[in-house]
This record gives structure tokens, sequence and C-alpha cells, in this order.
């Protein structure tokens, strides 16, 4: 079957020429025309030779994936909705900030971990994204607007860290300095805390960032939000942490969602303090955006506010997330929830 080029790593570009007796060299030279001058035939490279074109042709596919819908909201948010070559619908974000553009990538059709609040978990998982559909959500979005992404979040539907291979095959295409150079220090990858992929993680080469989704931090309170805290504790959750951050010496951020008369109270902020202990992390307080089908609610601003100076005199290093894209589909989940059946 013919691959598409935009799933294969340099090094395997590299032993694939060398199992052809050919240059390795090649394979630098061809991601930077894949991934540098955006070709979409093999024969625009014009320093490769015609045999070489020939048999890239005969392997891999230079495809890019079908737009269905495109959304912009009055602060450049845009919205993406892709199809893809088997039928699967996939949602892709592209923000912007004072420091440049950054893609929220999909890495699931679908999600299993069920979180009560959130709008992608009401579809269960159909497939894993392949890597090439995750890289190509990044390419694509950057040639439809016509910018360079400077910064990428595995924060769209999906849980990354159940379909780990594939995003770390993701991860090592998109950082490559011939690719998309995409910085490391500029990759965040947010799971809801299936805490055996945060230990290999902590051992993986780049130097890419993690984010958890707390949004309790009482077992009782979190259960009852995440399916996946029934699996692992809110201890098991920390002592992975920890690991983490002795291992990599990076800074952890947790995110969380703030809930009205859910986990937005002065106790939750104290629980969440307390927990936190000495670890050195950051917390991303997260505006919720209302799901239709779902009880929950926004807390309100001055809820937010005293649940962020709480965690301030705390001495916590805390941030309240800008809101964007609020006069679009803004929720995860939520453009292709009207699409699909
Ligand atoms: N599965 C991963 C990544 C996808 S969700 C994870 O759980 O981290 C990305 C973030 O968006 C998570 O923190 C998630 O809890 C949050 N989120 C989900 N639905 C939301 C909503 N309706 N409003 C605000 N944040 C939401």
């Amino acid at each position: 079957m013919i691959r598409s080029i935009y799933g294969v790593t340099e090094e395997q570009l590299k032993q694939y020429f060398t199992d052809r007796n050919q240059k390795p060299f090649r394979s630098a030279q061809i991601f930077e025309w894949v991934y540098r001058h955006r070709i979409h035939h093999f024969r625009e490279m014009t320093n490769i030779k015609k045999e070489v074109i020939e048999q890239l042709e005969k392997d891999f596919s230079l495809d890019r994936l079908t737009l269905v819908v495109h959304q912009q909201s009055k602060d450049e948010t845009n919205k993406f909705l892709f199809r893809l070559q088997d039928g699967n619908l996939i949602e892709t974000v592209l923000m912007k900030h004072d420091y440049g553009y950054s893609v929220c990538v999909t890495s699931q059709v679908g999600c299993n971990m069920g979180c009560a609040f959130c709008a992608s978990g009401m579809r269960k998982k159909r497939r894993n994204l392949e890597p090439f559909e995750m890289v190509l959500q990044i390419l694509t979005v950057s040639e439809l607007i016509g910018v360079r992404i400077s910064h990428v979040v595995v924060m769209g539907i999906g849980e990354p860290f159940d379909n780990y291979d594939n995003v770390l095959s993701f991860l090592q295409i998109i950082n490559h300095p011939k690719g998309l150079e995409i910085g490391a220090r500029h990759i965040t990858v947010s799971t809801c805390g299936i805490v055996p992929k945060i230990y290999e993680y902590a051992e993986f080469g780049l130097q890419v960032n993690l984010a958890i989704s707390l949004h309790a931090a009482s077992d009782v309170l979190r259960s009852s939000l995440m399916k996946i805290n029934r699996v692992y504790s809110l201890e098991d959750l920390k002592k992975a942490i920890r690991f983490y951050i002795q291992k990599t010496n990076r800074r952890i951020t947790l995110e969380y969602i703030l809930l009205k008369d859910v986990n937005d109270s002065l106790t939750s902020a104290r629980e969440l303090a307390d927990w936190i202990e000495d670890m050195n992390v950051y917390v991303n307080l997260i505006p919720y955006n209302e799901v239709k089908e779902k009880p929950f609610s926004r807390s309100e601003t001055e809820t937010m506010r005293r649940f962020f100076d709480y965690l301030c005199k705390r001495r916590i290093n805390v941030t309240m997330r800008r809101e964007q894209g609020f006069d679009i589909d803004a929720a995860c989940g939520q453009l292709r929830s009207k699409h699909i059946s």
C-alpha cells in the first residue's frame, strides 16, 4: 500500500534509502522539499535523480487532508473540520498569540476516556490517528492560512497517551530541523493521567512539555469527573509527576477547568494547593466552555478570580487561560459533534 510521506521519520527515510543501496543523506533533502518547499509532486524536486523520484512516487503519497468546514472567529481563532481518507472527521484549531501561531492537534477519532464534562468523550473512539494524520493537521492548516506554526498542543479530540507510539513518532517528525522545525519546548502534550505512560514519557529524548488535566484534587471528586482516576488515583499520579520532574528537570502544567459549584470553592482551591505541596508545577485555570448535553456550567468571573487569588497567595504559579473562539464551536469536539450522527 502507498504510504503518506508525512508519517515517515527522517530515520525511517534514511533506512528506506539504505535498504535500496542509495545514499542515506537523501532523506534530509527529501525532508526539506516536503516540509520547507511544501511540494505537491515529487517531480518538483530539482536536485533529485529521476529514478529516485519515480521510486518515491510509487511508494509515497503527498496528499493533504480534505477540508470540510472552516470557521473563523473575530479573534482570529480558526477551526477546521477535516475528512480523513476513510471518511472519518476530525477537528483542528489554529490560535493566534502574541508569540506566534499554535495548532491544537487531534490524536484520535473520538475518545474513550469518558470525562463527565467533555464533548469529545460523547463519541467513543473509532480509531487512533496515524502519525501522518497528525502531521498533516499542522501542515494543512499552515498552508490554508499561510502562516508559520511555531507552537503545537496535543489537546484536541482524543487521549494522546492512549495512542502513545503514534504520538511520539508525530513529535519526532514535527520537531525535525529539516522539517517543520517546531521546537520541542514549544510542543505540549496533554494527558488525562495515564500513569504508566507518564513514566515512559519522562524517558523520551525530546524536551517536549507535559500538561496534566487534573480538574480536582480529591479522589472522590476527581473520580466522579474523570473515569481514569478510578484506575490511577491522585496518589499514583503524584508519584508519576514527581518522577517526571526529577527525571527531566522540567516543570509540568496542571490544567484545572473551573466548573460552577463543582470544583470552584475555596475548599477545592485549598485541596489543590495542599496536593501540589512543593512540586514544581504551573496551574492553568480554564474557564469551562459549556456543552449543551452536559450538566455543567462555567464558574462566575468573581469565583474564578477568588480561586486564582487564593492560589497566588499560596505562592503557586497560576495563570488563567485566555478565552478564544467563543463565537465559534470552541469546546473540544463540538464542531465534529454537529457533523456526525
Ligand atoms: N485527553 C487529553 C487531551 C485532550 S483534552 C486530556 O485530557 O488532557 C484537552 C483539555 O481540554 C483537557 O484539560 C480537558 O479536560 C479540557 N476540556 C475538555 N472539555 C472542555 C470544555 N468543554 N471546556 C474547557 N476545557 C475542556
